[in-house]
């Protein structure tokens, strides 16, 4: 058989184009990162052509013996990691992991309390174009804007106020550690579910460098491909001892979101989690809070405005407002210089959320494929001398070609999926 790339050369050469870019760019996406060669190989695998509606021991399919096999030991493997008592391992994403979670416990209209999407909350935790603010009655909280940190005050107001039926905490941008116990008690006082969307830490959690919520909420849902490092796929979890919540759980995955789950990807989870279980895992995430954090105090040291202060975990803010630069200007213009970032906006922002004022600025793949803090100092350092000239309001043609070329060379010094990159060494 001809390969792919003879076959169906404009598609192969896509791909080629894509994997190329990951090589050669400096990727700080904080929700990404570099999959191990085992995860990819799993993900791979013939596992892609089985259907297995169901659950282990109870298919609606055939043919399910091995991979039942495969769901057990990535069920286990979860349990295993994050010391819970059940999981599922079926979600295909997080996003569809939150809309079980919805579905098991609160019923279209009931009211929800979630962190708004401009604060740092996920699409899911109740944004308005999103199912879970179509459907429920979703109030919002954010971040104090003095402290740049959660107002924990506030939350606590709206859930006595509104009487949410579940709260959700967790995060996509938000660079300090949440008190997981304090959302607890106000979801007690109240009467409200506790959900934790873990997704952007849960690596962090794995490896014991970030509290784990798994002992104060009733459900915590993650992503597998963000800190985790995973296939791109969700994850359920919950330690809270009640076969009733499990039950529902499990229904609200298969048969209320979804029909047959990826075996392929089921079996990529079960390898990442073994990975994760490594000590050059929790390695891994050390080094990666490292580099965020001297990121961060790079960004601070040369005048700009970090959100919070600094970070406690894998990814920070940078406020642009006060240099007048907009995140989608300065997004633009390190991509120029082969460095991927994502605008944000940050508290206060005055600009609409598709301009925003700010950068979000993460480690995770930049640490897979082998930068220090040495590297990622410099790295920030390039980053600022272009958001300099940017703010000075200059052409940044200049400072963007002399930036590319000390990309490239960083970029070629830590080949990401070569033999000696940590991506194959786990
Ligand atoms: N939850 C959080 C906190 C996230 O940051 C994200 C993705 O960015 C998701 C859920 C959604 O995950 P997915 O893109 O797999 O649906």
């Amino acid at each position: 058989q001809a390969s792919l790339s003879a076959y169906d050369p404009s598609l192969s050469s896509a791909i080629a184009e894509e994997t190329e870019r990951q090589e050669a760019h400096i990727e700080l996406i904080a929700s990404e990162n570099y999959a191990s060669r085992y995860v990819m190989e799993a993900q791979g695998s013939q596992l892609t052509n089985k259907y297995a509606e169901g659950y282990p021991g109870k298919r609606y399919y055939g043919g399910c013996e091995f991979v039942d096999k495969v769901e057990k030991l990535a069920i286990e493997r979860a349990c295993d990691l994050f010391s819970a008592d059940y999981a599922n391992v079926q979600p295909h994403s997080g996003a569809q992991a939150n809309a079980a979670v919805f579905m098991a416990l609160v019923s279209p209209g009931d009211t929800v309390l979630g962190m708004s999407l401009a604060h740092g909350g996920h699409l899911t935790h109740g944004a308005a174009p999103n199912f879970s603010g179509k459907h429920y009655n979703a109030v919002q909280y954010g971040l104090n804007p003095e402290t740049g940190e959660i107002d924990y005050a506030e939350v606590e107001r709206l859930a006595r106020e509104h009487q949410p039926k579940m709260i959700i905490a967790g995060f996509s941008a938000y660079s300090r550690v949440v008190d997981w116990r304090r959302f607890r008690t106000i979801a007690d006082e109240v009467g409200a579910w506790l959900m934790v969307d873990m997704a952007h830490v849960a690596g962090l959690v794995a490896a014991g460098l970030y509290p784990s919520p798994l002992p104060h909420a009733h459900v915590v849902t993650t992503t597998t491909h963000k800190t985790l490092r995973g296939p791109r796929g969700g994850l359920i979890l919950s330690s809270h001892s009640d076969e009733s919540l499990h039950k529902k759980l499990n229904g609200a995955v298969f048969p209320g979101q979804q029909g047959g789950p990826l075996m392929h990807v089921i079996a990529a989870k079960a390898v990442a989690f073994r990975e994760a279980m490594s000590q050059e895992f929790v390695t891994y995430q050390q080094q990666v809070i490292d580099n965020a954090r001297v990121m961060a105090g790079v960004f601070i040291d040369r005048g700009y405005d970090v959100v919070s202060g600094g970070t406690d975990d894998h990814l920070f803010l940078v406020s642009l407002i006060r240099q007048g630069v907009t995140g989608k200007d300065a997004d633009a213009a390190l991509g120029r210089a082969h460095i991927t970032v994502n605008k944000n906006s940050v508290p206060n922002d005055p600009q609409s959320p598709f301009v925003t004022s700010g950068l979000r600025i993460g480690t995770p793949a930049v640490t897979t494929r082998g930068f220090g803090t040495d590297d990622c100092e410099q790295l920030a350092g390039w980053i600022c001398d272009i958001l300099d000239v940017l703010a000075e309001q200059g052409s940044t043609t200049a400072v963007e070609a002399e930036v590319r070329e000390k990309t490239e060379g960083l970029c070629a010094r830590y080949p990401v999926y070569a033999e000696s990159a940590a991506t194959t060494a786990s």
